[in-house]
């Protein structure tokens, strides 16, 4: 859908000429005269506003807007006859998001409306997903806002010195300044830097290397970069903002006015890493026991649905094991619930410490566990099964009051389809992928796992017995 700009500017010639400017970019536009109009039509939600400040004060002008309270969420872009250093200032201190002459070629005025459209939606995203956590009842990480946060200041060898101590003096935090080459190699500051102002020069080359680089690589990708161009080349802004910069800003820029810019993609940035903080919480809630803090059951099975399709190209098999405590209920009764837990996250603990990185454990349900070896062949996983039943009854576990509590698990023990079978198969055609991701072939791998488990349990527990099919 054509994204829809909202172009309030006094003067008509203004107007035509702005609209004509962006609806051959293929934009909706829609246009009034001033911030009022605007409420008197049913006008659609727009995804930025463009508004023209004349002779008044940008003040003013943003107040009026504010006033009728339309696109409050949008970004708002100024276009001024003069846009001088002063008034920017104060349009970027009352709420516009950018302020540009409107002598700007339209190849900057679009990349620069491009990337102010993208910020707006990928900060509305983020407040509606803030809002859903919320009321999933995900506390919200506290902004450390009061922090100072790592700026790196990467410059250019023609960039005037004394760009720093400007930036320095106006900004409330860390300048660490970095060369070309370590800001691709990372690591160099201490922390990893929140944001990056980097000052090109007339380093074409270095605009069009730093930039790619710093959003792929791990220590920077989510920080935001702030691209100082030299005033008098447009070309370069342009090309930033194409090659994913967050912001632009002349290097004549004032000090106040880079440190409002920057605090500003540091507020964007810190929403964005406390929505990915509360993702990650999130799905480590719906995917771990709470008690033992391994893997569910409801995870376990997504795990195997995707090992099921994967393990279509692998060659060993892989093998499945149904691990489940022994009397475990005479241990509850003779010792109490919380000591029942305490021998499930021992029993938890010993089961990780026994098992490959790579290897599955989950609680699959009361006092039974899920273990799957991937990539694992038949005597392999003999071996590992009788490990993991020493490793839970060997050693009695010991209790904070001085208590020893003995457990003994029976493990039933399953292997996945026959790697030379399935070779076969494929060859003659008659192997089908999808029969292999199907649940039944699972329901049959769990059936076989669960008949040799009760068999370990009819044979007098604490062994492991293996399926026959
Ligand atoms: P078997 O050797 O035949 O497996 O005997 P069992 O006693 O282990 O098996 P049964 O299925 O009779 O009992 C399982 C017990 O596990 C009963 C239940 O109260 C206990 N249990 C299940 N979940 C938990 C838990 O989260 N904490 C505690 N403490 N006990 C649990
Ligand atoms: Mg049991
Ligand atoms: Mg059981």
């Amino acid at each position: 859908m054509p994204k829809c700009l909202l172009i309030i500017d006094p003067v008509p010639t203004n107007r035509i000429r702005l609209s004509a400017v962006f609806e051959a970019a293929q934009y909706d536009v829609v246009t009034v005269e001033t911030p009022h109009d605007a409420t008197r039509f049913d006008l659609p939600d727009p995804d930025l506003v463009i508004l023209g400040v004349y002779n008044e004060q940008p003040v003013k002008a943003l107040a009026s807007l504010k006033r009728t309270g339309i696109a409050s969420d949008v970004p708002v872009f100024c276009l001024d006859a003069d846009a001088s250093p002063l008034r920017r200032l104060q349009a970027l201190r009352n709420g516009a998001r950018e302020m540009l002459a409107r002598s700007t070629p339209d190849a900057l005025l679009l990349a620069r409306l491009r990337s102010l459209i993208r910020e707006g939606d990928a900060e509305r995203e983020c407040e509606r997903r803030r809002v859903t956590a919320t009321s999933f009842g995900f506390a919200e990480a506290a902004y450390p806002f009061g922090t100072p946060a790592c700026v790196a200041f990467v410059m250019a060898d023609d960039v005037p010195v004394i760009l720093p101590d400007i930036i320095r003096g106006s900004l409330p935090h860390n300048l660490e300044i970095l060369s070309l080459d370590d800001a691709l190699r990372g690591a160099t500051t201490a922390v990893e830097p929140d944001a990056y102002l980097f000052a090109p020069g007339s380093d074409e080359e270095a605009l069009d290397t730093l930039l790619p680089e710093l959003r792929v690589r791990s220590h920077s990708r989510h920080a935001p970069v702030l691209v100082l161009h030299q005033a008098d080349k447009p070309d370069l802004a342009i090309r930033a903002l194409n090659l994913g910069a967050s912001d632009i800003a002349a290097d004549t820029a004032s000090g106040d006015e880079l440190a409002i810019r920057i605090d500003d993609m540091l507020r964007r940035k810190r929403l964005r890493d406390t929505l990915r903080q509360t993702d990650e919480q999130s799905y480590r809630l719906a995917a771990t026991d709470p008690l033992t803090g391994l893997y569910n059951r409801r995870y376990a099975e997504a795990y195997l649905a995707d090992l099921l399709m994967r393990e279509v190209d692998q060659s060993r098999g892989y093998v499945l094991m149904l691990v489940d405590l022994d009397h475990f209920k005479i241990i509850n009764d003779e010792h109490g619930h919380p000591v029942g837990d305490r021998v499930l996250c021992e029993v938890a603990a010993r089961l990780r410490d026994n098992l490959r990185a790579g290897d599955l454990v989950s609680r699959h349900g009361g006092e039974e566990f899920l273990v799957v070896l991937p990539d694992t062949d038949t005597i392999e996983g003999e071996v590992t099964a009788e490990r993991l039943r020493s490793a839970i009854g060997e050693v009695p576990i010991m209790l904070e009051n001085g208590v020893e509590v003995c457990v003994t698990a029976s493990i039933g023990v399953g292997f996945g389809h026959d790697p030379g079978e399935r070779e076969v198969a494929a060859k003659t055609g008659t192997f089908d992928v999808a029969e292999v991701s199907n649940p039944v072939s699972l329901q049959r791998l769990f059936d076989a796992a669960d008949a040799a488990l009760y068999r370990a349990k009819s044979a007098g527990r604490n062994r492991v017995e293996f399926s026959v099919s």
